[in-house]
Parts: structure tokens; C-alpha cells; sequence
């Protein structure tokens, strides 16, 4: 499997299917420790990336990913627009302008994403944030794409696991980032509405190359 331009458009695709088919239980997720934004936002933001990608045609995955944060910043709003911006955006530039993604560079992609929500947010891991879905991903692709000569899949299966576990694990975790961090003790119990949906991007990730 070879992750180029093709690929990204596909992934893309498929992460605006995860937010229209996860729209109400994004939207519930935030209604218990936010302000039940979050799915409206995700589904809204992917939804107009699919507008412009068929306007404007990638002819890298760079380029496909600067157009997804550009469009993610402008249409998503409340907090998870600019993170998940700069996430793409940074993670367009660490891709610079190659035609294909190769395990190391999937694996430097999602570092450069993750550096890019923490220096835009200031949360850390255990801040129940979609940084803890971030930080296991980045880390589980850097150890996979180091072991040996991975395949591509091997490489976008080890971050979505990461990421899914990440996500589960914000459950008992109390917010002291974000909205959900007004709640203070109440906030735990709950998932973190932001690491689910990182967890439905990374998972749209492997989709795409299944
Ligand atoms: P808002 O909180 O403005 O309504 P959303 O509901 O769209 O925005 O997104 C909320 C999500 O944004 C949270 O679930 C959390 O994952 C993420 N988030 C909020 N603040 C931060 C932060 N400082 N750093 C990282 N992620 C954050
Ligand atoms: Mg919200």
C-alpha cells in the first residue's frame, strides 16, 4: 500500500463519513462535559473539506492536508477548529511536498500534529484533551515505522489502536483543559469529546488503505 495523494483524498473522505455517521455521538459526548458543539462542528468542517477537494484537486498529500487545515480552521470554530488546524497544517508541512508517505514520514506527520495541538492548546497528556489520543498515536507509529521495515498499514493500524485506547482512557480522567475543565471534578466519568473524534481520524486512516 503506497499513501499518496489518492490515499489522502480517500483518508479525507472517509473521516467526513466518520463525522456524519458519529455527528450524534460526538454531539452527546459534549453535551455531558462541553456544550454539545463538537459533532455539529466535526461533521460541518469535513463536510466543507469535501467541497474543496473537489474544487481544487491535491497533487500531494502536503497539499491535501494544507488545504484540510485551512478549511478545518475557517468552518469547525470553538476550540477544536484552530487545534485541529494547526494539527493538519503542521503535519502538511512536515510532509513537505513528497508524492508519497512512508512509514517514518506517517509516524514524523502525527509528532508534528501533536506538537502542533500542544503548542497551540498548552494541555499535557492527562489533561483529557484529544492530545491524549495524540501522544500514544505519534509514539506508537515512531515505534512501529523503527521496527524493522513496517508496511504502511502496519504503521497507520499501530497509531489508530494508540489513539482509540487514548480516547477510552480520558473516561476517568478530570479536564483541566478546555470547557469541560469549568466542570472540574464532575468532568470525569465521561469521555473526552476530542480525543474520540482524533480517534475516528486516525482509524479513517487505515480504512483508506484496507
Ligand atoms: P468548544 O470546547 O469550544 O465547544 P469543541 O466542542 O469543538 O470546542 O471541542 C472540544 C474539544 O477540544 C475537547 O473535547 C478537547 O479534546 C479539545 N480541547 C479543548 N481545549 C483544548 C486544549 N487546550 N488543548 C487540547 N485540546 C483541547
Ligand atoms: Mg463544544
Amino acid at each position: 500500500m503506497v499513501l499518496d495523494v489518492n490515499w489522502t483524498v480517500k483518508w479525507l473522505t472517509l473521516c467526513a463519513q466518520a463525522m456524519a455517521e458519529h455527528r450524534v455521538e460526538l454531539i452527546e459526548l459534549d453535551r455531558a462535559i462541553g456544550d454539545s458543539d463538537h459533532g455539529e462542528n466535526m461533521d460541518r468542517g469535513f463536510q466543507a473539506v469535501l467541497d474543496k477537494l473537489s474544487d481544487s484537486p491535491p497533487e500531494t498529500p502536503g497539499a491535501a492536508l494544507k488545504l484540510t487545515a485551512m478549511t478545518l480552521m475557517s468552518k469547525v470554530g470553538g476550540a477544536a477548529g484552530p487545534l485541529y488546524g494547526t494539527a493538519f497544517l503542521r503535519a502538511a508541512t512536515s510532509l513537505g511536498d513528497s508524492p508519497e508517505i512512508a512509514p517514518a514520514a506517517w509516524a514524523g506527520a502525527l509528532t508534528a500534529a501533536r506538537d502542533g495541538i500542544v503548542a497551540r492548546g498548552k494541555a499535557e497528556p492527562g489533561d483529557k484533551t484529544m492530545v491524549d489520543a495524540w501522544t500514544p498515536a505519534a509514539e506508537a507509529a515512531s515505534q512501529a515505522a523503527a521496527d524493522g521495515s513496517p508496511d504502511a498499514l502496519t504503521v497507520l493500524v499501530a497509531a489508530a489502536e494508540a489513539a482509540e485506547a487514548g480516547a477510552v482512557a480520558t473516561d476517568p480522567l478530570v479536564a483541566r483543559k478546555g470547557r469541560a475543565s469549568y466542570l472540574g471534578e464532575r468532568s470525569a466519568g465521561h469521555r473526552d469529546p476530542g480525543a474520540a473524534s482524533s480517534a475516528l481520524i486516525l482509524r479513517a486512516a487505515v480504512k483508506a488503505a484496507a
